[in-house]
């Protein structure tokens, strides 16, 4: 599962739950990107306080890892590097991306995008105020799965934190405290 994970938050982290539950995955591998293409301004938070919530969001999980590709690669992330890299990693695994319906939405406009369906097959979720569509996708690599609707977003949450308003119960116990220790979200515009 990619993403910015700025900051991870729990719709990310049912997601990842419900897809792992419902197609019997052995681990789901949380990538943070590096710099995402599509969020290429200076706002979005360094990559390693990035991970670090990512990390510290998963660690109970025995299930969850955290992998590094796409922070650790120069230059924007794309998804077509971050399936190379982990198939790379993992000879013999059976690659699932999970994304979210609005991520969905734009994912024939993603680099490569014809390589992208014979590297992974993609479980698109489900997400309050986003209309999943698979229209024009190709069905043999595209399934959709309906999970609990948490209207939770990353930009929701900066935009708290930055107000000095709570993120409790929105993101896990030690996001909240990391936010608060490393004083994230509050100089900046959200
Ligand atoms: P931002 O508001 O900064 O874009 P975000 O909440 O959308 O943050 P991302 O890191 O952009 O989080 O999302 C990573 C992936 O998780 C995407 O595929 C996105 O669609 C999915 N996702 C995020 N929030 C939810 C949610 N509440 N329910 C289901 N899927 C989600
Ligand atoms: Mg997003």
């Amino acid at each position: 599962m990619g993403g910015t994970f700025d900051p991870i938050h729990h719709g990310h982290l049912v997601a990842a739950s419900e897809a792992a539950a419902d197609l019997d995955l052995d681990e789901v591998v949380f990538v943070p990107t590096g710099r995402p293409a599509f969020k290429l301004d200076p706002g979005v938070t360094p990559a390693e306080h990035r991970y670090l919530m990512t990390v510290i969001a998963t660690a109970s999980n025995p299930r969850f890892t955290v992998s590094r590709v796409d922070i650790d690669r120069p230059g924007p992330t794309y998804t077509v590097d971050t399936l190379r890299d982990l198939r790379a990693a993992r000879p013999d695994a059976d690659l699932f991306f999970i994304t979210g319906a609005d991520a969905l939405a734009q994912i024939l406009t993603w680099k490569d995008v014809h390589e992208l369906w014979e590297m992974a097959h993609f479980v698109a979720v489900t997400r309050p105020g986003h209309t999943l569509s698979v229209e024009g996708l190709p069905s043999h690599a595209v399934s959709v799965l309906e999970v609990p609707a948490l209207a939770i977003s990353s930009t929701d949450c900066r935009a708290r934190a930055h107000a000095g308003e709570p993120v409790w119960y929105l993101v896990p116990d030690g996001v909240v405290q990391y936010i608060a220790k490393h004083r994230l979200y509050r100089g900046q515009d959200v």
